[in-house]
């Protein structure tokens, strides 16, 4: 990421990306960090209780096993659909559907 103002590097400092040539500073982008942090915050609440949820038949994409895990997640946002996440019972590989 370069500077707008002097089109130098950009150095990251705490939250903020700052020119070391002019001063210049900005935010940096965080939401995709954000949504990773979140997705493994789901997958690790189902590893713990795996074995106690509902399972459904539907093909894994990994290794074709037609039989899964399900729990369904609510969003954080209100508008954004329920999302359902499968684990594979064979090969525990995880995928989501919306
Ligand atoms: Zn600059
Ligand atoms: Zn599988």
């Amino acid at each position: 990421m370069f500077c707008p103002k002097c089109g130098s590097l950009l150095y990251p400092k705490g939250k903020e990306m700052v020119c070391k040539r002019c001063g210049f500073r900005k935010e940096k982008e965080g939401n995709k960090i954000i949504v990773s942090k979140r997705e493994e915050k789901e997958f690790a609440v189902i590893e713990e209780d795996v074995s106690l949820l509902p399972k459904t038949s539907v093909i894994c994409p990994k290794c074709g096993n037609n039989e899964a895990y399900w729990i369904l997640r609510q969003t954080r946002a209100a508008d954004e659909p329920e999302t359902r996440i499968y684990t594979c019972t064979k090969c525990g590989h995880r995928w989501r559907e919306y």
